[in-house]
């Protein structure tokens, strides 16, 4: 039977050590950390992710302020709303809430924002620095699974690793982080022949494509360690992940439960990327 991953515990020490730092960082310098987070429109899980970063936030001791956008807001509206938060000194992380309404460029609202307060690392300033591995922010949730691999004790270092799904804001990050730490990386997606067997094949299975039971125990080595990324809604109505948990526990050594395993330490890294913002910041 698999250890199980406790994301919750691991992602409440960083968030405890986050705040310690902020504290000495105000002792220090009287920086507070601030992070604006914005919300276009009233999707009702957008707003759950956005009072979860507030609530983070202030047990944090940081600054937060929130920017509510009608969904009819133009892009031209976000952008100069970013554009005063990239000049705000107390603002030191900015966030803006994807998914965006479909008039609006994502792209677009991505560059807009300054690479120094783009604490999601989804700007093409940082995606280049992570790809040359030398950067100021991970990607919030590839590096919150960084963690929880590294506290199995089991090094990253010759492993094959399989990551399963090739999306800007996880698979492709998720596989450069690996490949940095010296794992032998594949990286599947919806054209791949063989899905079973290269999965399979991985030491390290990450699964970050959004289908709930994708991964049965058949596609996992005995004794790997197995990583559920997916958030996705049963036929009760609740929450589960990408992998058969009841059956591909029983084979891997190690495996994340969806809640309570990948989820927490986005949250906890965003804390993480928003302190070493303003730290940067004080530094100028
Ligand atoms: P995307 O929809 O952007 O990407 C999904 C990926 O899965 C694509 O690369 C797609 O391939 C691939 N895929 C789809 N079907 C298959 C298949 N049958 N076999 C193999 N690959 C397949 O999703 P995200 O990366 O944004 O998110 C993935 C999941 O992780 C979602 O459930 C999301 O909710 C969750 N998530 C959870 C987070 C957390 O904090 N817990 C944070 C972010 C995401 P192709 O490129 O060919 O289309």
């Amino acid at each position: 039977m698999a250890n199980l991953i406790n994301g919750k515990e691991i992602a409440a020490n960083v968030r405890e050590k986050v705040r310690l730092e902020a504290l000495e960082l105000k002792n220090r310098t009287g920086i507070i950390p601030g992070l604006a987070v914005i919300l276009v429109g009233d999707d009702p899980a957008s707003k759950i992710y956005v009072n979860n970063k507030k609530k983070a936030c202030a047990e944090a001791g940081f600054n937060s302020f929130e920017h509510l956008l009608p969904a009819s807001a133009s892009q031209d509206e976000l952008i100069a709303l970013i554009d005063s938060l990239n000049a705000d000194p107390s603002v030191h992380g900015i966030l803006c809430q994807l998914p965006l309404p479909g008039h609006i460029d994502e792209r677009a609202v991505i560059n807009a924002i300054s690479p120094e307060k783009d604490v999601d690392a989804f700007h093409p300033v940082n995606v280049g620095k992570i790809m040359i591995g030398s950067y100021d922010f991970l990607p919030c949730t590839p590096a919150g699974i960084m963690e929880l691999i590294h506290s199995t004790g089991i090094s990253v270092s010759g492993k094959k690793c399989t990551v399963v799904g090739r999306s800007n804001i996880v698979g492709k990050p998720m596989a450069m982080l690996l490949l940095h730490e010296n794992g032998t990386v594949t990286v599947c997606h919806s054209k791949t022949a063989d899905l079973a067997a290269e999965c399979r094949s991985a030491d390290i299975l990450v699964a970050a494509v959004g289908k709930a039971k994708l991964i049965t125990a058949d596609m996992v080595k005995e004794g790997a360690i197995v990583i559920d990324v997916g958030t996705n809604r049963n036929s009760d109505g609740k929450l589960c992940g990408d992998v058969d948990f009841a059956e591909v526990e029983k084979k891997a050594s190690y495996i994340t439960p969806v809640p309570g395993g990948v989820g927490p330490m986005t949250i906890a890294t965003l804390m993480r990327n928003t302190l070493t913002a303003a730290e940067l910041a004080s530094k100028k």
